[in-house]
């Protein structure tokens, strides 16, 4: 693990990804990126978007702000759906949901590796599907990623750094990317991120963003939630390369 300990988060993260922020350029807000915070790609910052829940299929997580991105995680156990098959494990919490942005295309190809090519930190993510008692895992479901390339771009009309993938017979999932970069909105620049939505039939389909601890532009950002906050290891890449892994692990409804 790159940075501190859970009990120190804040401070960890911005001695963490701070010194990655330094060497990536930063797109401007002349980009194709504007108005992430809102799906209609117009306004900005204004924070009036990121309960949304709208794009999340409904607001699984019942609202709240207080579920947590992983399986493992403790606290209460509000927004757990009265649909689960068998009782949820203590301190489970059903994956918080987060805002959709302008950026989605549906449809993208099934692949691994939604690099194409493009330059950038290798990153693997990896992570497991549960349904709603947290424990059990959901094979087939559907997992559909985008994010913006190293310079802060989204492909807009392919889909260079967008895929699928179908989770395993334990739940499990991959995709082979690079580190997102970052890009304006408004004022400030967004945190990295990765957009998912993830379905399956067991469960309420999930609309929701995956941040890295560390990164120093949390802080400022309208929209990040802590639960959706996950480490980033590094790990060895190729030819001497950084390379980085990170586990999101996501509970249905
Ligand atoms: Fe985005």
């Amino acid at each position: 693990m790159l940075w501190g300990m859970k009990s120190d988060r804040r401070v960890s993260r911005r001695n963490a990804l701070g010194a990655l922020a330094g060497s990536v350029v930063a797109v401007g807000c002349g980009g194709s990126n504007r108005g992430e915070a809102s799906s209609g790609g117009g306004a900005t910052g204004s924070g009036g978007a990121a309960g949304g829940g709208g794009a999340a299929g409904g607001g699984a997580a019942g609202g709240g702000g207080a579920a947590s991105g992983g399986a493992t995680s403790s606290g209460g156990g509000a927004g757990i759906a009265g649909s689960c098959k068998q009782a949820p494990t203590p301190g489970c919490k059903i994956t918080d949901d987060n805002i959709l942005g302008p950026y989605y295309k549906p449809d993208a190809p099934f692949r691994k590796d939604i690099t194409d090519g493009k330059l950038g930190s290798p990153l693997t993510v990896t992570g497991t599907v549960y349904d709603c008692d947290c424990v059990t895992p959901l094979a087939g479901a559907l997992v559909d990623v985008w994010q913006a390339d190293d310079s802060g771009a989204y492909d807009n009309t392919g889909f260079v750094l967008r895929g699928r993938v179908t989770t395993d017979a334990q739940g499990r999932y991959e995709v082979k990317t690079i580190l997102p970069g970052l890009y304006l909105n408004g004022s400030t620049y967004r945190p990295r991120h990765i957009h998912y939505k993830v379905s399956h039939p067991a469960g309420v389909a999930l609309t929701t963003q995956l941040y890295f601890e560390g990164d120093p532009w949390i802080a400022s950002d309208a929209f990040v939630k802590e639960s959706l906050i996950m480490p980033l290891t590094e790990v060895p890449g190729p030819n001497g390369q950084k390379a980085y892994a990170v586990t999101f692990d996501v509970v249905l409804a």
